[in-house]
């Protein structure tokens, strides 16, 4: 069949990220070909219910003419121009002035690159340029943690705390790890909320360990995403921003997942009272129809930082067509009000169906946030135990399930975590919440065989 040979060309030739691409040798991956709103259709003819928005980006839902017109009349006026030196073009223009209008704060300017992994590439370059203008080059240590995702490049890899991306090897200099809040695996006996304290002042312990006067920054998601979205404690965060600002360290809020509406406001930040200095964006930007991320950047840093020359950029930075697509969907999120109907409507409907997922014999926690949740699995609720088997092998299973009930979850480990498009309509929520039952149920079914 056609599928097939696709199938066969596939393995014989394209290597897929985060794949062991010889098990695409037996199985062969689902090929996508068309998607609507929150559905993909595949070539075998099967609808599927995309419960991830594709890489946590399709935040608009998939289909709409609007962004494909944008992206059509930007190539036909100027295809490619640059914004090096001294040259501009008005999408960036535009796109840099709506970015600083929306961003909280005085969080007012913007440097683009062509996806989240280089934004937070240019972060770890900005945060030490910064501080060598303002003659403390010692300041060079930037703290992250484990667990975190921030990107795929060399340094977004290093600023990132995934254990076996940095068993390949290749981590940069001068980066350190605390370790994430996640209280169902490793808050043991304490409450959530001392835990979430205890894990907080890991960074202040970090701090004190390296030398205030050695510490840069401190990058983290607001939601830790592709490491299970792990949401904190109440504790933590604001134990943190107080943290920072007795340390006067630079704050980096990842907001490459959360932002765009997916927490149910603008930006993760303004969920839970953040003041970072650097926001890193990418993903629903564009809701993923065009490549393209950025940082937008305090006032002050911005000032530091534009007294020198900094020798930074990418070819794609501020891409004309990839700006134009982005300024098209923030317009689209705006104007149908996609962001207050998550917040007001369909993320409440959501986290009380998939909070009540706990009643299922393999699920321990169901945490949600707006529109990005996670359930832990486990063979026992009350001692919150782990599975015999190896990590994420039920997790595994259960993605599986989803996948052959043509729902698209995710799982680490064993987490399954969602991240639907924002324009999920509440029957796609009963969906969504009937079919990840289903699977749940043939899991445990499959377990006890
Ligand atoms: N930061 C976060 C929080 C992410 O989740 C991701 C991607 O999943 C990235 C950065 C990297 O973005 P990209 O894949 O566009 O390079």
């Amino acid at each position: 069949t056609p599928t097939e040979e696709l199938r066969r060309v596939d393995a014989a030739h394209h290597m897929h990220p985060f794949t062991n691409n010889s098990e695409l040798e037996d199985k062969g991956a689902r090929i996508i070909t068309r998607a609507e709103g929150c559905w993909l259709s595949d070539s075998e003819g099967n609808r599927i219910l995309d419960a991830m928005a594709g890489l946590w980006c399709v935040n608009i839902g998939y289909g709409r003419e609007e962004l494909s017109q944008a992206a059509a009349r930007q190539m036909s006026d100027l295809p490619y121009y640059n914004t090096f030196f001294q040259t501009s073009h008005v999408p960036a223009i535009a796109l840099s002035a709506k970015l600083a209008e929306l961003a909280p704060g005085d969080l007012n300017h913007v440097f683009f690159a062509g996806s989240g992994s280089e934004a937070n590439d240019t972060n770890l370059r900005m945060v030490r340029t910064y501080w060598q203008a303002k003659g403390q080059p010692e300041r060079n240590v930037i703290i992250g943690r484990w667990n975190g995702y921030h990107g795929s490049t060399v340094g977004a890899m290093s600023l990132g705390g995934m254990k076996g991306m940095h068993a390949q090897g290749g981590i940069v200099d001068g980066i350190e790890h605390i370790d994430q809040p996640n209280w169902w695996l490793e808050g043991g006996d304490m409450s959530p909320e001392e835990f979430g304290l205890e894990r907080a002042r890991q960074l202040e312990e970090k701090i004190l360990e390296l030398g205030p006067d050695k510490v840069a920054a401190f990058i983290a998601e607001p939601v830790q995403g592709a490491g299970g979205v792990i949401v904190a404690p109440d504790s933590y965060w604001p134990e943190i921003q107080r943290i920072v600002d007795k340390y006067g360290i630079l704050l980096i809020a990842d907001e490459v997942i959360c932002g765009f509406g997916r927490t149910g406001n603008w930006f993760a930040t303004e969920t839970l009272g953040l003041r970072p200095h650097i926001m890193t964006i990418a993903k629903g930007l564009s809701s993923g129809y065009q490549p393209i991320g950025g940082s937008i950047v305090c006032d002050e840093v911005a000032e530091v930082i534009g007294g020198v020359e900094f020798n930074h950029g990418y070819t794609y930075s501020g891409h004309p067509v990839a700006c134009a697509v982005a300024l098209e969907n923030l317009r689209l999120l705006e104007e149908e009000k996609v962001i207050e109907r998550v917040r007001d409507e369909t993320a409440p409907y959501l986290k009380q169906k998939f909070e009540a997922l706990v009643d299922h014999p393999l699920v321990g926690e169901a945490k949600i946030v707006g529109m990005m949740g996670s359930i832990a699995l486990t063979p026992n609720k009350e001692t919150r135990a782990v599975f015999a088997a190896e990590a994420g092998t039920v997790g595994f299973i259960c993605r599986e399930r989803c996948f052959s009930n043509n729902l698209i979850m995710r799982h680490v480990y064993d987490r399954m975590i969602i991240s639907p498009p924002l324009v999920i309509s509440k029957e796609e929520i009963d969906i969504l919440i009937e079919r990840a039952r289903q699977s749940l149920d043939e899991t445990h079914a499959i377990l006890r065989e």
